[in-house]
């Protein structure tokens, strides 16, 4: 190989590392924004049925009731405290729910 191929084959190889390099950053906004779509879309709508979720604050345990098919959901450790509360608490909580 003639050293002038050579130094054509190095830039042609630098040019082609630095398009797929944008291309890589391009892909990788792509998912953050998808990330943030699919946030936003779903962000308190009920993973089964996908109403939207009305949020009761008892004791400082948030907990999320669906408006559709009443599904239950909480968020991490809140299962934790619910099992903490006394029996009267629970009732008091479980009763917030009853129609
Ligand atoms: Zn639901």
């Amino acid at each position: 190989m003639k050293p002038s191929e050579r130094e054509a084959e190095f830039i042609a190889k630098m040019e082609f590392d630095q398009k797929k390099k944008i291309e890589e950053e391009k892909h990788k906004k792509l998912a953050e924004k998808e990330k943030t779509r699919l946030q936003e879309l779903h962000f308190m709508k009920c993973p089964k049925c996908g109403m939207g979720l009305v949020e009761i604050d008892y004791k400082s345990i948030k907990v999320d009731r669906c408006s559709g098919c009443e599904g239950i959901w909480l968020d991490y450790g809140e299962l934790y405290a619910i099992s903490k509360l006394e029996k009267s608490g629970l009732d008091k909580l479980l009763s917030i729910f009853k129609k």
